[in-house]
């Protein structure tokens, strides 16, 4: 792949606002059945959810969710648990001692910091115990129906190939979307770039060349001048 100098891996702003406003015509975007990831009844539950699906299948968070939530479903009965019972049930989700630990301290700063209910802000929320920025921004987006682009593999992926980011981690692409992404595709940008991700622009053999969005593309534009 042809590599850029950095200031040439970014679209134009008129670009990028080019580019969201063909994604907002082409996908789904937000709808009843576009749940978010971590579906879950209350903003507590989000969280662990969150916590739990670190490089975990949804299938095995799923059912570490349900085992967890069948003993506890608030920060003190999570803490009346042993280490070995919140293990044993998570454990579907891998590092499960790791995240035992994590979702404990979670719990006690809730209740001591926090009077046992989920902050609403990034930094208060990043502040808690194995919150990193994917997990906050989803927090926000889906719990609290804030305009937030939370940046999963599809999102990190599709933006930086397309150009709208230029940025080696998921964490800043997230940071980057806030000021690269136009107002108004704030709110729904984060299905319209998963929507796409899994139907278009996908890790594997992307649909370049019938893609609506190749003429913008800086990846395909790579691309083809390597292939010339
Ligand atoms: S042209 Fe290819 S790489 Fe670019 S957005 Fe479309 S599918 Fe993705």
């Amino acid at each position: 792949m042809a590599r850029h100098a950095r200031g040439e891996r970014l679209l134009p702003e008129v670009e990028v606002e080019e580019a969201f406003r063909r994604l907002k015509h082409e996908m789904p975007g937000r709808t009843l059945t576009a749940k978010g990831p971590k579906d879950q009844p209350d903003a507590f539950r989000s969280v662990v959810s969150c916590i739990l699906s670190a490089q975990s299948l949804d299938r095995n968070t799923a059912a570490a969710t349900d085992n967890l939530f069948a003993l506890a479903k608030t920060p003190d009965e999570m803490l009346a648990l042993t280490d070995e019972e919140m293990a044993a049930a998570i454990r579907p989700c891998g590092l499960y001692n790791m995240k035992t630990r994590n979702l404990k301290r979670l719990c006690a700063a809730l209740i001591e910091e926090h009077g046992r209910t989920v902050p609403q802000t990034r930094e208060e929320l990043m502040a808690l115990p194995g919150v990193g920025r994917k997990c906050a921004d989803i927090v926000l987006s889906f719990t609290f129906d804030a305009d937030v682009i939370a940046v999963d593999t599809h999102v990190n992926r599709v933006s930086n190939r397309i150009g709208i980011t230029d940025e080696p981690t998921a964490d800043r692409t997230a940071a980057a979307l806030v000021h690269r992404a136009p107002p108004w595709a704030q709110r729904d940008g984060h299905f319209w770039l998963i929507q796409f991700g899994k139907a278009v622009c996908r890790s594997q053999r992307p649909l370049c060349e019938t893609c609506f969005l190749n003429d913008l593309c800086l990846y395909f534009t790579a691309q083809k001048t390597v292939m010339a």
